[in-house]
C-alpha cells in the first residue's frame, strides 16, 4: 500500500491536531451547553474576523446556509434566482426549496464559474438575485456581476463552500456581496467533524434577520418574529472549527504549494487542460486541483491501476438530473463539455512531496504514452 495516495484523508487533520480537538470537544460536553451559546458566539467572532466580515451566523450546513441567505432577502415563490449550470446541486436545490426558479447560466470555459457575459440574457421581471460560486477555491468576477446586480436591483449571494481563504482583487471571500454562504462539510479547506455552515455579511440587518431565521425565527426564548426553521451551527462543531481555523492558513498555503507543483510540472497539451493561479490579486485557496482531459475515463483507470484515487466534481450538472427534468434540454455548451473532460486530483494539504512527485510522474507517463 506504499503507493497509495488517496483522494482526500479527512482523518489525517484530527490525527496531526488530536490532542488539542479532544480537548476542544470536551469544553463543550462539560459546559453544558448544547446549543448555540459562547462557543458557537467564539467560532462567529473568528470566521468574520477572518472573512474581513462584520458579521458571520453558524448554520447547520452549506445548503441551509444557502437558503437562509434567500429566505433573508424574501425570495419568494415565482421568484427567479440566477446560478450556474455547473456547480454542486446544493445551489440549485436551495433555490428550488423556496419554490423560486433556478435559471443556469453557461460557465466560462477558462474559471469554471459562470460566464458573466451571459447573465443579463437571463435576467427578467422575475429576476430577484444572482448566486456567484466560486468553484475549486477560484473566485468569480465579482466586478462584472455586481455592476449587473446593480443595474437590475438584484441581491448577490456567493456560494462560496469552496472557497475558505480565497481572495478577489487583493480581499478576502466574505463581504464583498450581500450575502456569503460557507460550508463546514468534512471535506472542505475549513471543515468540521459533522455538517456546519454559516454566512458572513456587513449588512447588520440581514445578519440579525438570518440570526433570528435559523433560531426558530426567534430572538428571545418563546417570542417568534419570523417563520424560522431550525438550522443552528452545533457548539461542538464551532469548537474543532476554532480549534482547526488557527491552521487554515498553513493547510491552504500547502495547498498553493502542491497546486504549484502540478503547475510547474505537468504540461498542457492537446489532451490535457492544466489549472494555472489565478491573476490580477486574485487568489485561490484550491480546494481542488482540477485537470482537464479528453479521455478523462482513460486517465483515471491509468492513475487508479497506480493506486492514485481521483474524483469528478462534478460528473452530472443540476440540469441533467432527474430532479430537475423539466431542464434535460436546455443547451448549456460549456457545462456539458466540462464534465466530460474535468478530473480532480488529489491535494490533501497532508500529501507528501513524495506522493505528489508520484502523481506527476504517472500523468506525465500516461502523456507520454
Ligand atoms: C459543499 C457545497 C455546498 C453544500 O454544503 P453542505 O454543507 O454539504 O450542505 C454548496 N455549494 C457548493 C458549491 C459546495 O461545494
Amino acid at each position: 500500500m506504499s503507493n497509495y495516495v488517496p483522494f482526500l484523508n479527512v482523518k489525517s487533520s484530527y490525527k496531526h491536531i488530536q490532542k488539542e480537538i479532544d480537548d476542544s470537544i470536551f469544553q463543550v460536553l462539560d459546559s453544558g451547553n448544547y446549543i448555540l451559546g459562547e462557543k458557537v458566539r467564539e467560532f462567529e467572532e473568528n470566521w468574520a474576523s477572518y472573512c474581513e466580515a462584520n458579521h458571520a451566523i453558524g448554520v447547520g450546513n452549506g445548503l441551509d446556509a444557502l437558503k437562509l441567505a434567500l429566505l433573508a432577502v424574501n425570495i419568494r415563490p415565482g421568484d427567479e434566482v440566477i446560478v450556474p449550470a455547473h456547480t454542486f446541486i446544493a445551489t440549485w436545490l436551495a433555490v428550488s426549496a423556496l419554490g423560486a426558479r433556478p435559471v443556469p447560466v453557461d460557465i466560462n470555459k477558462e474559471s469554471s464559474n459562470i460566464d458573466e457575459s451571459k447573465i443579463e440574457l437571463a435576467i427578467c421581471e422575475k429576476t430577484k438575485a444572482i448566486i456567484p460560486v466560486h468553484m475549486y477555491g477560484n473566485p468569480c468576477n465579482l466586478k462584472r456581476i455586481h455592476e449587473i446586480a446593480l443595474k437590475y436591483n438584484l441581491y448577490v449571494i456567493e456560494d462560496a463552500a469552496q472557497a475558505h481563504g480565497s481572495i478577489y482583487l487583493s480581499k478576502k471571500i466574505g463581504a464583498l456581496s450581500d450575502l456569503t454562504c460557507w460550508s463546514f462539510y468534512p471535506g472542505k479547506n475549513l471543515g468540521a467533524f459533522g455538517d456546519g455552515g454559516a454566512v458572513t455579511t456587513n449588512n447588520s440587518e440581514l445578519a440579525d434577520k438570518i440570526r433570528c431565521l435559523r433560531n426558530y425565527g426567534s430572538t428571545s426564548k418563546y417570542i417568534h418574529n419570523l417563520r424560522g426553521i431550525n438550522s443552528r451551527l452545533d457548539p461542538i462543531q464551532a469548537c474543532i472549527l476554532n480549534t482547526k481555523l488557527k491552521y487554515l492558513d498553513a493547510w491552504n498555503s500547502r495547498r498553493n504549494d502542491i497546486a504549484n507543483m502540478y503547475i510547474d510540472s505537468l504540461k498542457n497539451s492537446m489532451e490535457l487542460k492544466i489549472p494555472e493561479n489565478p491573476q490580477n490579486g486574485n487568489v485561490s485557496c484550491w480546494h481542488l486541483y482540477v485537470i482537464q482531459c479528453i479521455q478523462r475515463n482513460k486517465l483515471q483507470d491509468f492513475l487508479s491501476k497506480r493506486m492514485i484515487e481521483t474524483l469528478i466534481h462534478y460528473p452530472i450538472p443540476p440540469f441533467k438530473q432527474k430532479v430537475y427534468a423539466e431542464y434535460n434540454n436546455i443547451e448549456m455548451p460549456n457545462a456539458i463539455n466540462l464534465c466530460t473532460k474535468i478530473l480532480s486530483l488529489p491535494i490533501c494539504p497532508f500529501m507528501s512531496n513524495r506522493q505528489v512527485g508520484y502523481v506527476i510522474n504517472a500523468i506525465n507517463e500516461y502523456t507520454s504514452k
